[in-house]
């Protein structure tokens, strides 16, 4: 490591030199109470701006060990001190020193939810950040004394912002990572508690808007729990909470439009991933393993065995190996319900709003109308069922359009005016009274779930091109070489450096896991394990803060959408 004055001197050599000069910047210096990394160096202005990363010993920030002493209290506190630290450049960032990106600094900033990182890299003894900076110039002549005053006022005012215990609130901080422990203790808890899902009450589910997810600042209703469905936990930190326990089985959400039901559901979509103090779905936990399915027309599948659900298509299509370019509304769903099964779910979240009405039911008359044997679809509400029984796997639907799901539903939670009210035994007796005279459609079994070898070579990303780009563009869409993987119908995905990671841990599912002859969920899970073990840094050959660890449902929806996708 170099002492900082050898940078200091440098920019001031290279001042008003043409642009690639500052790659003579690259490098690790001392800045005493930390060190500061240039780990690489943009091509121009208008290029992505230049790694930079800073790291102190622990020791030295003051803030107590305690805040780190297990796995999820570090990703906690890495979640944490990546908000101060965005929070300092805010606070600190003149921002525009020249052309393009000059002057610019910023860092990864997340959203409701707290997810494994790499913005903030917590070891043993040491603290690291990683950010960006727009190393200034005008037009390709570099302006040596702003990146002076960018590197030697704003980064070291910065650092003391956010990595010194004197500034950062101690009990802010203690708080959140204590928050997060509970959380992840709560969803912990659920399997041996019999539940899919647990909303405590008191909890805010609301948000501001759809673009907006932050809790409804005003007049938000908060949840309350049906006495018949009320639990109770006993958490680490926070000691006992009370809610709403959905016990594993088949769910229905009902009740009359605009009451609630797909908030809940969103919540309890999201309620896989801990949220941060505040966000109101703190005390939402679910079944980790929990996927949000919904229709999905005009997706690509590839030889997905659908069969379970449609049988005899027109023109004697294969469903055992069910492939598309263009998937209809029930088609999608189905695959992705089988998609999901493959990949070893045990919770599925369905809302009506998001639904193939074809797919979901099919109505007494219909049946009589247009008979079995022209239908190809075998509507959800006969397999839901069986799907518990024979493999072990729960259902939350929305479901306020049909009472066809009362026969096969173990609970009914009605929303009324944003309040939850156990209908379970009324709609046990009204199920009775109306005796349906539908014909259950199903089947004697569930049906087979197959599991798919993906042939290796249909991943290559490079396509005869010698570099391969591979990003996130926005949210919900992957550019892997030259391929765009559109991940609209993934609604787990919550952070775009998720979505960026799960670009990566394709590429590295299809070098080094697909080779082998595995089926998809083995060389996903052995990727995921290899990731949990050595952190998301052996995604990339070069030190970035930009990624978020996905789960195994959302890597393997996005091999699922890629229409390059060939199973053997
Ligand atoms: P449904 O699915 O039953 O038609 P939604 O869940 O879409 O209803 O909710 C309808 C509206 O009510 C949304 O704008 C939502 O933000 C709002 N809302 C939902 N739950 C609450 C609540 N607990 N308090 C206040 N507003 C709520
Ligand atoms: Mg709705």
């Amino acid at each position: 490591m170099k002492p900082k004055e050898h940078l200091l001197s440098t920019l001031k050599r290279i001042d008003r030199r043409g642009y690639k000069a500052y790659m003579d910047i690259k490098g690790a210096y001392d800045f005493g109470r930390f060190s500061l990394s240039v780990d690489h160096v943009q091509g121009d202005p208008f290029a992505a701006p230049s790694r930079v990363s800073v790291k102190a010993t622990r020791a030295d920030t003051g803030f107590d060990p305690s805040l780190f002493s297990n796995d999820i209290r570090r990703v906690a506190a890495a979640d944490f001190l990546t908000r101060t630290f965005h929070r300092a450049i805010l606070n600190t960032a003149k921002g525009s020193r020249g052309m393009g990106k000059s002057g610019m600094v910023s860092i990864d900033n997340p959203g409701q939810e707290v997810i494994r990182r790499n913005s903030c890299v917590i070891s043993n003894d040491t603290i690291e950040v990683r950010f960006v900076v727009g190393l200034p110039a005008a037009g390709r002549t570099i302006l040596g004394h702003e990146a002076v005053a960018i590197f030697f006022d704003e980064i070291p005012e910065m650092v003391n912002k956010a990595l010194s215990v004197k500034n950062v609130g101690a009990d802010d901080f203690s708080a959140h990572v204590d928050s997060i422990e509970d959380q992840e203790h709560l969803r912990k808890l659920l399997s041996e508690m019999g539940l899919s899902a647990f909303v405590a009450d008191g909890s805010i589910l609301p948000r501001r808007s759809g673009v907006d997810d932050r809790p409804l600042a005003r007049d938000a209703v908060p949840f309350r729990s049906p006495e018949s469905l009320k639990v109770s936990a006993t958490l680490p930190h926070r000691g006992e909470v009370h809610g709403m326990g959905i016990p594993a089985g088949v769910t229905l959400i009902v009740g009359g439009g605009f009451h609630g039901k797909s908030t809940l559901l969103t919540a309890i979509e999201r309620g896989v991933y801990p949220h941060i103090p505040g966000d109101g779905r703190e005390l939402v936990a679910t079944d980790p393993m929990a996927v949000k399915i919904r229709a999905e027309d005009g997706r690509y599948i590839e030889k997905v065995n659908i069969s379970p659900f449609i049988t005899n298509l027109p023109m004697g299509r294969d469903t055992i190996q069910f492939t598309t370019e263009n998937a209809s509304g029930s088609t999608s769903q189905a695959a992705n319900i089988m998609e999901a099964l493959e990949m070893g779910t045990s919770l599925l979240l369905i809302d009506e709003d998001t639904s193939a009405t074809n797919f979901m039911i099919r109505d007494e008359r219909m049946q009589e109308l247009i008979s079995k044997d022209k239908e190809p679809i075998t509507p959800f509400v006969d397999k839901v069922g069986k799907l518990n029984t024979d493999n072990g796997v729960s259902t939350i639907l929305v479901m306020g359009g049909s009472g066809d799901y009362f026969d096969v539903a173990d609970t009914v939670i009605a929303m009324e005016n944003y309040v939850p009210v156990d209908v379970s035994e009324r709609a046990g007796e009204i199920a009775r009274k109306h005796a349906a005279s539908r014909t259950d459609e199903g089947g004697e079994k569930f049906g087979e779930i197959t599991q798919r070898r993906p042939n290796p070579s249909c991943f290559n990303p490079s396509k005869g091109k010698r570099e391969v780009k591979i990003d996130a563009k926005g949210l919900k869409k992957i550019l892997y070489g030259r391929l765009d993987i559109d991940l609209t119908g993934l609604a787990q995905i919550v952070d775009v450096s998720q979505t960026r990671a799960i670009g990566n841990i394709i590429h590295i599912y299809a070098t080094r896991y697909a080779t082998k002859g595995l089926t998809l969920k083995e060389g996903i899970v052995m990727v995921i394990s290899e990731l949990e073990e050595k952190g998301l840094d052996m995604l990339l050959p070069y030190k970035v803060g930009n990624l978020a660890a996905p789960r195994i449902f959302e890597v393997a929806g996005a091999v699922n959408r890629m229409r390059t996708l060939r199973v053997k």
